[in-house]
């Protein structure tokens, strides 16, 4: 009987990863490498890397449970690197099928994955030279070249188009409304006579274009009406509800109030989507006066690349995306704006010592160039650092925006000092109303919905508002457990 087995993403919001096997591998056996006697067709939805807490960094190494050269299709809902950073490793591991995603997907992990590679190399570089990792030596999971590698088993997909994989499985992928070139996955399944669809949500963006939401790149709303047999759907807020107030005003302020104690703002931020948001908000505060116009960093070459995709592909922009575009033009070519993309210009940033803006990623500083500003600008009282994503559990960037009064950047120890605050508005994923009022589209209910993406009591919070509020049958995905789908 066919059996989803969930291969990431259960018990943590990172290394979504879940295989689809026509076979006959029976439900809960917990039987590994089940080899060609149950062949089947195998697909991965998503093929993300762990973030965060070593324990679960660690199961990057792992192995797939069936041999990756086995698995014969990646589906791949976006560019996030907790959705598509293992692709590389995958196909280190022998994997030599099909890719499926987007056009803007496939832009984008054209420089997120490399960029990927490139950072696990850097950091396996750094370990082996202060010998502060316990495996000697220290290896990259993927290089750059091999990350470079993978881009060419991507297949281009259109949204709403239906293909074939084999004659039992098919897939279309619908508007998800997250970022730039997202998608859910649609999959239909026919074995024995029986049909069965399977809808995975991916990351499910903003039900509604709103204020309280400024700056969302792509048009709000995920596909409605959507019907399915079994949902294996995303949980990162669903024990919290965002905001319902404008943030700009209390941002203004932020800002305002940092310049004029000397300090600087340093904002941890993802390099696709959210830099790019952020920063047409900053030229917007600036140009209708309501901070001071002060130097403003986006110390990232990958934020760079993405604008110019962003720029590309305008099929997906919101309307207040349009709007920006045509009154402030390429943010590339502003005045007092500053796209760091060598090693020297993000230095340079280092001698700023007037007031400025920082943006740089990662976004949940699990690495990259925001390490070097937070470790210079953390422990002054002056300075503002920012959030406006996500933070797991484990990872730094949670460290600081809990005010704890350390954080270890570089295998040292660096006082938190500076003012710390965070704005949730911001976020690409809808909160549980927004959710609830997508799940109510559908034009059915699903016999099972499994809850991927989620820290453990974001899951059971959700599917607690989902059984008293629709009254599904909903569970929460445990890592590595299969489940049968036949
Ligand atoms: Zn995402």
């Amino acid at each position: 009987m066919a059996y989803i087995q969930f291969l990431g993403a259960a018990g943590t919001v990172t290394g979504s990863k879940h295989l689809i096997n026509t076979g006959d591998g029976s439900a809960n056996s917990g039987s590994a490498n089940s080899g060609s006697a149950n062949s089947g067709f195998k697909v991965l939805v998503d093929c993300g890397l762990f973030q965060g807490p070593k324990d679960w960094r660690e199961r990057n190494w792992s192995d797939t449970p069936v041999p990756a050269k086995e698995i014969n299709a990646v589906i791949l809902t976006h560019a996030h690197l907790d959705h598509c950073g293992w692709i590389p490793r995958l196909v280190r591991e022998g994997f030599r099928g099909p890719i499926y995603a987007t056009p803007p997907t496939i832009d984008l992990c054209g420089i997120v994955l490399p960029d990927s590679g490139h950072l696990q190399e850097e950091d396996a570089n750094f370990y082996n030279k202060t010998k502060k990792s316990k495996h000697d030596p220290a290896l990259p999971l993927y290089t750059f070249e091999e990350a470079q590698h993978s881009l060419e088993y991507f297949k281009p997909v259109q949204v709403g188009d239906t293909n074939e994989l084999s004659p039992e499985i098919s897939f279309r992928f619908v508007r998800a409304a997250h970022i730039l070139g997202s998608c859910m996955a649609e999959i239909s399944l026919k074995q024995n006579g029986a049909a069965r669809r399977l809808l995975f949500t991916g990351d499910i963006g903003r039900v509604h274009d709103h204020k309280i939401a400024p700056g969302k790149v792509v048009h709000s709303g995920p596909q409605e009406g959507e019907s399915a047999d079994v949902v294996v759907m995303e949980s990162t807020y669903g024990n919290r509800l965002h905001p319902k107030e404008d943030p700009l005003p209390e941002l203004a302020e932020l800002i305002t109030n940092t310049v004029k104690r000397g300090g600087s703002v340093v904002v941890p931020a993802f390099a696709i989507e959210r830099t790019q948001k952020f920063v047409f908000i900053l030229k917007h505060l600036m140009e209708s006066s309501q901070i001071p116009r002060i130097p403003v960093f986006c110390d990232s070459p990958m934020a760079i690349k993405a604008v110019e995709i962003f720029l590309k592909h305008d099929e997906e922009y919101s309307d207040e995306t349009r709007d920006m575009i045509r009154t402030y033009g390429s943010p590339l070519q502003w005045p007092g704006f500053t796209f760091a993309s060598t090693q020297e210009e993000s230095k340079k940033i280092n001698d700023v010592r007037s007031s400025s803006i920082i943006i740089s990623s990662s976004g949940m500083v699990t690495g990259g160039r925001i390490l070097h500003h937070l470790a210079l600008r953390l422990p002054e009282p002056k300075n503002l650092v920012l959030f406006i994503g996500f933070q797991a559990p484990g990872t730094r960037g949670f460290t600081i925006k809990n005010k704890s009064d350390e954080v270890k950047i570089f295998g040292d120890f660096v006082p938190i000092r500076a003012q710390v605050a965070a704005l949730e508005q911001f976020s690409d994923h809808a909160d549980p109303p927004e959710l609830l009022e997508w799940l109510r589209t559908f034009r059915n209910q699903p016999a099972t919905t499994y809850l991927v993406h989620g820290e453990p009591d974001a899951a059971s919070q959700l599917r607690d508002t989902m059984k008293q509020s629709l009254g599904w049958n909903v569970q929460i995905a445990q890592y590595r457990e299969k489940v049968a789908i036949g």
